[in-house]
């Protein structure tokens, strides 16, 4: 229409004009509606496959947990070993409290995920998965859970729907931290549950609604903005990734490197692979910043196991790489110092 704005408003409000004839549809509440969550949904929605569009939450944890309001009480959650710490254990918290059972399945193992999983149950896959960044025949899995009569849900945070979109691989539901590649400029939390299915989706924005996890609506702003350069950015990340895999792989002071060969996210074991000398090495480092979190602008490294609920299947010396946008020469100068400090100090 001539004369309407290019952006999507900025609709900060908590409620809207009614009257006894408010037409059916239209806005009430701000914890049920809100114009700036709706264009962000409609944008991840359609990036993921799912026209009808996404329900977007105050972070990705909320999202994580809306999910696993699915399982049917005293249901079967399958989980793989090492995923997103945080899921893992709101998981194991929502089985001490008899809430569904858990059981822990390395997904690449196919008969295994057979054996296990039972009719209403779900599986909860993570590909790549965080941080050892295993990647699961995601399709593999959802030809057993049809079989079977379970829910998959996907977890493509860092794969991104521009590198992998669960839902045309058959999954039901995608969850997403939006606090990373898609708003991808560290200054927001958001999450998302995206789903074809009408009923899967009524439930979580029903979850939503009574749980009021709902995100603010600058947050969904900020995040629409930033998901406007998510192909430029992940494309000079990949690009940059790649190239430092590749000499990671061989520097002398670095024994395993994990690369799934697309995104933008490296995890490397350090020799001598110790927590002290990784540690040693994530403080060494100057253009890399020492912080959780991932795909933003600027590049950052963690060892990983420094968070106590991290799985003990990752390795105590493994640092995760969120490769940023800086000249891929800058951070392999800084990375490259930072690992003879393993010599130096
Ligand atoms: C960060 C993350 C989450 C949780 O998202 P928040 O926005 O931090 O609540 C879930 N899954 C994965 C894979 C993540 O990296």
């Amino acid at each position: 229409m001539a004369g309407a704005p290019l952006n999507a408003p900025l609709e900060l409000t908590s409620t809207y004009v009614g009257s006894m004839s408010t037409a059916a549809g239209a806005p009430v509440y701000g914890r049920s509606d809100n114009a700036t969550w709706e264009a962000l949904e409609s944008a991840i929605g359609t990036l993921e496959g799912a026209p009808d569009g996404c329900v977007a939450f105050s972070s990705g944890m909320a999202a994580v947990a809306a999910v696993l309001e699915l399982v049917p009480v005293n249901g079967l959650l399958v989980v793989p070993p090492a995923a997103y710490n945080t899921t893992l254990e709101l998981a194991r918290r929502l089985e001490a409290q008899a809430r569904l059972r858990i059981f822990t399945v390395d997904p690449s193992d196919l008969d295994a995920v057979r054996d296990t999983l039972e009719p209403g149950g779900m599986v909860w896959v993570e590909s790549p998965s965080n941080p050892l960044l295993e990647v699961v025949d995601i399709e593999g899995v959802v030809r057993i859970a049809r079989e079977v009569g379970a829910t998959t849900v996907a977890d493509n945070t860092f794969a991104t729907p521009l590198l992998q979109r669960p839902l045309t691989l058959g999954v039901d539901v995608v969850v997403h931290s939006v606090t990373k590649y898609l708003a991808g400029h560290s200054d927001l939390l958001m999450g998302a549950v995206v789903t074809r299915d009408t009923t899967l989706r009524e439930e979580v924005f029903t979850t939503r609604r009574l749980t009021g996890a709902v995100p603010g609506p600058f947050e969904a702003w900020l995040a629409l903005r930033g998901l406007r350069t998510l192909d430029v950015r992940l494309e000079r990340s990949q690009t940059t990734a790649r190239e430092l895999a590749r000499r990671l792989a061989g520097h002398k002071c670095v024994g395993r490197v994990r690369f799934p060969g697309s995104g933008g996210m490296i995890s490397i074991e350090v020799i001598p692979n110790t927590a002290a000398v990784a540690d040693r090495v994530v403080a060494a480092m100057r253009l890399w910043t020492s912080a959780t979190s991932l795909g933003g602008v600027e590049s950052l490294a963690e060892r990983r196991r420094r968070h106590a609920n991290e799985p003990t299947s990752v390795p105590e010396s493994l640092i995760r790489l969120s490769v940023g946008l800086e000249h891929v020469d800058d951070l392999w100068e800084d990375l490259a110092a930072a690992l003879e400090a393993i010599d130096g100090g």
